[in-house]
């Protein structure tokens, strides 16, 4: 575990390769909403494009959760996501809050992703299409909830 400005941020990577559950409490999913939406506004500011549930210890720290920054949609969070890939593969290196040192990985160019509505109003609703580097964010962040670490991606795909 390390702090960024207060915020606790999950380094075990034993935890971090656990899939995460699904939610059902709604309740959960309006406290939990309201937390990782001020962890990314408040201690992480500009330092988080995305944030998974399980890379927190909020509300136990094992939920299919998770929080990004669209240039388009602003600060959206996802609940019980589900992705569709498509486009060409595209090779990017970057960084995770939750290691220390940057991975090269392959990445589709776009994702579809759809969020589960049916907890109104908390969570963001409906169908999202990203391409490009926020496209990239998205399959970080998903495979995050999938237990999966950049600096095992690789491996994975081999
Ligand atoms: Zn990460």
């Amino acid at each position: 575990m390390k702090k960024i400005n207060g915020i606790s941020i999950q380094t075990d990577e034993q935890l971090l390769s656990k899939i995460c559950n699904v939610m059902t409490d709604g309740n959960t999913i309006k406290k939990l909403d309201v937390k990782m939406r001020m962890a990314m506004l408040g201690g992480l500011k500009s330092k988080a494009v995305g944030l998974a549930n399980n890379q927190t210890t909020l509300c136990g720290g094992h939920w299919r959760m998770f929080a990004m920054r669209s240039t388009k949609h602003g600060l959206i969070t996802f609940v019980n996501p589900v992705i569709k890939l498509s486009g060409k593969k595209i090779s990017h290196t970057h960084g995770c809050l939750s290691l220390k040192k940057e991975y090269k990985n392959e990445w589709y160019n776009e994702v579809e992703i759809y969020s589960d509505t049916e907890f109104e109003p908390w969570g963001s609703r409906g169908k999202f299409h990203f391409t490009g580097y926020e496209s990239i964010v998205v399959q970080h962040e998903m495979d995050h909830l999938n237990g999966i670490l950049i600096n095992k991606k690789q491996k994975e795909l081999i």
